[in-house]
């Protein structure tokens, strides 16, 4: 059984982050579509339009300013920038790459752009293998330079340096092998492994990265501090430091939510957070331990011993990645939204 009072001790205050995947989705921009403003009614002829003098005035630019028509002039001076169909797909591209700077930074101000914004936001283009990531950069560049930001000479590299990242990961990739942990029975999570830097339980520990997109760095690190359960309804947090050199420990937190199956399900980050943290507990773990270690140690693992057990037990092809790319199909199959994803795979 799983029991509440374990966990108290572990909770940490004031750190939630509040947001499930189930969470509302975020709030785009709105922007009028072309030609969306447009006056209901007929409109008005001009009678006078060829009589212009020849080469125009700023008089006759006023007069025709103030006809009822104008904003039908306007929205037909608009639709020569964009044909009618490009700028619906521009719209909608605006419309997601603003979900997902949104996202990415964990705040709805998203201008202007900063270097840490572009990249996260390029990482998780590239992440997400998206071949069409470069327009998506252009359209962010856009928004930055139409809200009357300069592009200066560290933003252009930032963005050049990024495109170059996502066109290098257009062409055909060795992916790493997918492992269908949402397939695996419950008693499958038990199983045992024995030896140096090897985690004892290589399938929980390949289930718990895969449910969290965890990069292989990050499990062997992951303390049972980092993870906590704002309860009551079955919400479990992690935190993960933003890059190795984070000294102030500032790092990200998610929280995903149990499956709400009886029982849960192989993949219910709920039940496997209880299930590594009874195991860890179990060999004395404190706070500060890792959360998977060794049979009989409060040591970590190690990134030999992890990939050797996973290859053991789960085929030779499973590398470091695999958790992570088998936790991205998973979800892409269970229809989360690709900024969802971007979100959760930070
Ligand atoms: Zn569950």
């Amino acid at each position: 059984m799983l029991t509440s009072s374990l966990g108290k001790g572990l909770l940490q205050q004031g750190h939630v982050n509040g947001r499930g995947l189930n969470a509302e989705p975020l709030l785009a921009l709105v922007r009028p579509k072309p030609g969306g403003e447009l006056p209901e009614g007929p409109v008005e002829v001009n009678q006078n339009h060829g009589q212009a003098k020849r080469g125009g005035s700023v008089a006759e630019a006023i007069r025709i300013s103030r006809m009822g028509s104008f904003q039908r002039r306007v929205a037909a001076f608009r639709g020569k920038f964009f044909a009618a169909t490009s700028a619906r797909a521009r719209d909608s591209k605006r419309a997601e790459i603003i979900k997902l700077a949104k996202a990415v930074r964990g705040s709805n101000e998203i201008l202007p752009l900063n270097k840490t914004l572009v990249e996260g936001v390029t990482a998780a283009l590239k992440e997400s293998g998206m071949k069409s990531g470069p327009q998506y950069l252009v359209e962010l560049k856009l928004m930055h330079v139409e809200a009357g930001y300069e592009v200066e000479a560290w933003l252009k590299r930032t963005l050049d340096l990024c495109k170059k990242a996502l066109e290098r990961s257009r062409g055909p990739v060795n992916r790493a092998a997918e492992v269908r942990v949402a397939l695996w029975k419950l008693e499958e999570l038990e199983a045992n492994a024995l030896g140096r830097g090897i985690p004892h339980h290589p399938r929980l520990a390949f289930a718990w990265a895969t449910v969290w997109m965890l990069r292989e760095i990050e499990l062997r690190r992951m303390k049972i501090r980092d993870v906590t359960f704002p309860d009551p309804d079955r919400w479990i947090t992690i935190w993960l430091p933003v890059s190795k050199t984070d000294q102030q420990g500032k790092g990200v937190r998610r929280t995903l939510r149990c499956c709400g199956k009886q029982p849960c399900v192989a993949l219910c980050p709920w039940a496997l957070g209880w299930k590594a943290i009874e195991a860890a507990r179990s060999r004395g773990a404190l706070p500060g331990s890792p959360l998977f270690s060794p049979a009989g140690k409060l040591k970590e693992i190690t990134k030999s011993g992890t990939i050797k057990a996973w290859k053991a037990h789960l085929g030779p092809e499973v590398t470091g990645h695999s958790p992570r790319r088998s936790g991205a199909m998973y979800y892409v199959r269970a229809g989360l939204p690709i900024q969802e994803l971007a979100f959760l795979g930070r």
